[in-house]
């Protein structure tokens, strides 16, 4: 079973190979690293933040589901795409790039366990 601390490496080496293999057209390296990883740790723990488990079996629900998955894959390779014309835009893409595929390796732990993720989920709004 995945928990937070499993999440939160995997995230952090999830926005450290996008700092190694996101490069520039002369393959330097475009992001800062630090910043690589810190995101990445953060967002390969905010699905259990936003649905925490907190003794429900269940919690998977909308923030966990394919639906986000397809859709977070989807506006990767989008941005993974994008062609930003000044630094604010490198900067956001980097950023989004790290925080995405990072998101997309809790889903993908996940789902790899017996529960696995539902189709759509309920979305929830925790109080
Ligand atoms: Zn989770």
């Amino acid at each position: 079973m995945t928990n937070g601390v499993t999440h939160s490496i995997i995230g952090g080496l999830s926005g450290l190979a996008v700092s190694i293999f996101d490069t520039d057209d002369q393959g330097r390296s475009i992001h800062n690293p630090v910043v690589a990883v810190a995101a990445g740790t953060f967002f390969g723990t905010l699905p259990d933040i936003l649905e925490p488990a907190l003794r429900n079996p269940h919690h998977r629900q909308f923030s966990h589901s394919f639906t986000v998955l397809v859709a977070l894959g989807y506006g990767l390779k989008k941005v993974y795409k994008w062609q930003p014309k000044d630094n604010i835009d490198e900067v956001l893409r980097g950023f989004m790039l790290c925080a995405g595929v990072a998101y997309i390796s809790h889903l993908l732990l996940d789902a790899s366990t017996p529960r696995s993720l539902p189709l759509l989920g309920k979305i929830q709004i925790s109080q």
